[in-house]
């Protein structure tokens, strides 16, 4: 259990390590339109759609469960892009296949836990990394009414803050 928190948290702290030099945009997520250039690669044919979520966040805590909230768009993509990250996407899913495997795998004898271990401990921030890496937006913290949203060129930047009017950039 501590060693799955422990994991977590690496794979966030690679996450943020990726997007910490993109500039970013805080919008609202009810209100939120993306342009239609592709995030990655500034293609204006962006005629696929990718899904992003916002950063789960914790509305409710109870004793036996607790009540997670996220934001969900379709972020217009070019077919290339898009593909590229579904392929990233089946990459992470492999990594945490493997993960799952490897948990499994760590209720036999001790030695072979330690092993396991560092295979969990490498494969999630693997995850992190395959499917962050060659994105061009990422959404981060979001509230109710308020999301931030990390982006990796400037152009998609002034564009997306064109379209969205009331968000504001705010510098780290
Ligand atoms: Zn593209």
């Amino acid at each position: 259990m501590v060693a799955a928190l422990v994991v977590a948290g690496l794979g966030e702290l690679v996450r943020r390590l990726i997007i910490r030099k993109w500039p970013r945009l805080y919008l609202n997520p009810k209100t939120a339109c993306f342009p239609r250039i592709c995030p990655v690669c500034l293609s204006s044919n962006a005629d696929s759609s990718v899904d992003e979520k916002s950063a789960k966040r914790q509305t409710r805590n109870y004793i036996v469960a607790q009540k997670l909230e996220w934001w969900r768009a379709g972020v217009p993509h070019c077919s290339e892009c898009a593909l590229k990250l579904s392929g990233n996407k089946a990459v992470g899913l492999i990594l945490g296949g493997a993960c799952t495997v490897a948990t499994l795998l760590a209720r036999r004898p001790p030695e072979l836990s330690i092993l396991t271990f560092c295979y969990i401990l490498f494969g999630y921030p693997a995850y992190a990394i395959a499917t962050t890496i060659h994105k061009g937006i990422v959404f981060g913290r979001a509230s109710s009414s308020i999301m931030c949203v990390h982006v990796r060129h400037a152009e998609y930047l002034k564009l997306l803050a064109a379209l969205n009017p009331v968000s504001y950039a705010r510098a780290e």
